[in-house]
């Protein structure tokens, strides 16, 4: 029995009992109650300050619903990283390089749950929002599939057979090289790489490069061409790696910039050139490259299917 988070675990009892989830994110964290989009009984938004009092009020929440509602059948917890999610690693369960400071290091398995005697798992925020479209949202129904969040950050939740890839850690596909348009020297913003992914497309990283908040960027403006090649860049390179079944693409940038929808559909088939046929493959591009379903919410629901995963590996129960 693996215990990699899946969407394709059925809720069932355990799921239906009272789950608790946090989504841990660079600004806020949300704090969610329920066992679904149907029945989400308390959410509660933490804004992310310094470590010990932010994490302290995480505490204060949960531990007031599980004194109000009873105890939890399993705690979820979709963190900000990169996270250490090696089991046999002395440091499973930690944020490791962060840049968010102060945070590095932090044990948010283990401060978080680690005293609680219920079942818990953890994985990035990311790849639980990839599991919440999987089992409510836009890839319902789907195995393969890839969620792309452009924001703050840049991140991407790549589901193969149905569950989120680990190998010698997660996955982190924001941070990957990208040719940079000829004549197209600017430096980015990634803390580590500069120029990566994250680095020239972010909002952030927009912002920087217009000299203007990002709302304020025209539609026309330069600036969007890079980002265009380089989003685009991302969409091949998981097209080509793991053949998901849709992509699915959000996050504040893309939902305050409709048009972005249709030239990262137009870059992604521009960029193949001819080599694969997405109609024949996908139905076409328009129906490959979408939008999420769930909106905001996909964060904190996917707390919630890492808290399902938890107590259903727990209970033992079939397809965990
Ligand atoms: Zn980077």
């Amino acid at each position: 029995m693996k215990y990699e988070s899946s969407v394709g675990v059925s809720v069932g009892e355990s799921a239906r009992s009272l789950l608790a989830g946090v989504e841990l994110g660079g600004t806020k964290c949300v704090c969610i109650l329920g066992s679904g989009p149907d029945d989400i009984r308390d959410q509660v938004s933490v804004p992310t300050g310094e470590r010990d009092s932010t994490l302290a009020r995480i505490n204060s929440i949960l531990d007031g619903w599980r004194d109000t509602h009873g105890p939890f059948a399993g705690l979820g917890l979709a963190s900000f990283g990169p996270l250490d999610l090696r089991r046999e690693s002395k440091t499973f369960g930690h944020i490791t390089s962060t840049v968010k400071p102060g945070w590095e290091g932090t044990d948010v398995l283990g401060r978080l749950g680690g005293h609680r005697n219920l079942p818990v798992n953890i994985n990035t925020d990311v790849n639980g929002a990839a599991l919440a479209e999987g089992r409510w949202g836009a890839a319902r129904g789907l195995d393969d599939f890839a969620y792309i969040t452009v924001g703050t950050g840049i991140g991407v939740g790549l589901i193969v057979a149905g569950r989120t890839v680990f190998g010698c850690n997660h996955t982190e596909l924001g941070h990957i090289r990208i040719a940079r348009l000829p004549g197209d020297t600017w430096p980015g913003i990634c803390q580590f790489h500069g120029d990566c992914l994250e680095g020239l497309a972010s909002g952030p990283a927009i912002g920087a490069r217009a000299g203007l908040p990002g709302s304020a960027i025209p539609a026309d403006s330069p600036v969007w061409e890079p980002v265009t090649a380089a989003l685009g860049q991302l969409l091949q390179t998981i097209l080509l790696a793991t053949a998901p079944r849709r992509i699915l693409i959000g996050g504040g940038v893309v939902v305050s910039r409709p048009e972005l929808m249709t030239r990262l559909r137009a870059q992604l088939v521009k960029s193949l050139n001819g080599y694969l046929d997405l109609d024949d493959l996908t139905g076409g591009v328009d129906h490959y490259v979408v939008p999420p379903g769930l909106g905001a919410l996909a964060g904190p629901l996917g707390a919630l299917v890492l808290a399902a995963d938890a107590a259903c590996v727990a209970n033992n129960q079939p397809g965990c």
